[in-house]
């Protein structure tokens, strides 16, 4: 965990009196949940656990997984996936243990994990045994135009379930072992890209069956929470209907953006300058929130969502988490948290504080 001079935490003591708004940290790995909680982080708003499968090793599991052509095919290799999973989360609930921990399921867009080589194609065929022609041909099967509007997020967890299960399995199991040895695990499950309520309901369920299975087995108690992301407009106009089986939602803000605006968030760049220039955007909107437009959605899912449950946790967990003015913009939304990078912490602890002060 990084130190701080008494001085930094004197400051950081101040600001936290003020705000009202929590501060989380996106974080996957140990060092950056040691990071997060060393710059005061309340917990833990974003894991991306695709990002847990970039190793060598790792990758070539999940590849396995994506690119059977049968349920038996996946299962295999999410016997070899589930152990990895259960360790990570073990670890992550440990280092955040008595706070909420969010573990976003599995969202990855395709073309990360398929193979880009002839070489990462037979490293998959040595551990499957299956021909590299049969996996070239299902490569090209899965390769999608535009993967960022693809078999992404939930999509994948509602075509083939077996994939979140096993990610649910792990995530309960790790947290029981932890209630058994006196620990007091938060988890709260989060599902990406949800678009409807049949999705959420659907989902929801898995979960809650899941969980009631590995908690009964165990014999113990473990409270957790099930929500959603919010990251497509279709999401924020229904977010009512979404709320009547998600206990938070959390925006995602980076697809929010890309998705509301029709602008690639991986290509943004080509005309951003040009148009900056030009007078047509004063900022990037994948760094400041677009507080009109992008924001206007963000206001209407939050009203929606706590018609729906008065008591619905609000956050945003999009890079805007750990930027000062959009973090305003949060405080005033009724927001309850902000998550950020674990190196942002300390700037959103004051600016959230700012927010307060400036909007008593
Ligand atoms: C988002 O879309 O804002 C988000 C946090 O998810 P990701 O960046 O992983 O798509
Ligand atoms: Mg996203």
């Amino acid at each position: 965990e990084p130190e701080f001079s008494d001085d930094f935490h004197q400051i950081m003591t101040w600001a936290d009196e003020f705000r009202t708004l929590k501060v989380l940290a996106n974080a996957e790995t140990p060092t950056d949940a040691h990071t997060a909680k060393g710059f005061g982080a309340e917990g833990i708003g974003l894991c991306r656990t695709e990002h847990m499968f970039f190793d060598d090793e790792r990758i070539t599991a999940v590849r396995e997984m994506i690119l059977a052509d049968d349920e038996a095919g996946r299962r295999k290799a999410l016997a070899k996936i589930q152990p990895m999973q259960k360790a990570d989360f073990l670890e992550l609930l440990s280092i955040m243990d008595g706070l909420p921990v969010t573990i976003r399921l599995l969202d990855p867009p395709l073309h990360e994990f398929l193979p880009h080589t002839p070489e990462d194609i037979k490293h998959v065929a040595e551990v499957t045994e299956v021909s590299e022609e049969k996996l070239y041909k299902r490569t090209k099967e899965l390769s999608e135009t535009n993967p960022m509007l693809g078999w992404r997020g939930c999509r994948l967890g509602i075509t083939f379930p077996e994939i979140y299960e096993s990610q649910l399995r792990a995530l309960f199991e790790a947290a029981c072992d932890l209630v058994k040895q006196g620990k007091s695990p938060k988890p709260d499950i989060m599902h990406p890209l949800v678009a409807t309520r049949e999705e959420m309901a659907k989902l929801t369920t898995m979960t809650h069956a899941i969980a009631r299975e590995v908690i009964e087995a165990s014999g113990v108690a473990l409270e957790y929470k099930v929500g959603t992301m919010i990251e497509l407009p279709r999401a924020a106009l229904l977010a009512d209907r979404l709320a009547e089986t998600a206990e938070f939602f959390s925006f995602g803000t980076n697809d929010l953006t890309q998705t509301t605006y029709g602008i690639s968030r991986d290509d943004s760049g080509r005309f951003l300058n040009p148009y900056i220039e030009a007078g047509i955007f004063d900022k990037d909107p994948f760094v400041t929130l677009d507080q009109d437009g992008v924001g206007a959605l963000i206001k209407m899912a939050a009203e929606k969502g706590k018609a729906t449950r008065p008591d619905i946790k609000l956050g945003i967990c999009g890079e805007h988490g750990g930027d000062p003015a959009s973090i305003e913009f949060c405080h005033k939304a009724g927001l309850n948290y902000v998550s950020c990078s674990p190196y942002r912490v300390p700037v959103a602890r004051l600016a959230a504080a700012q927010a307060a002060i400036r909007n008593a």
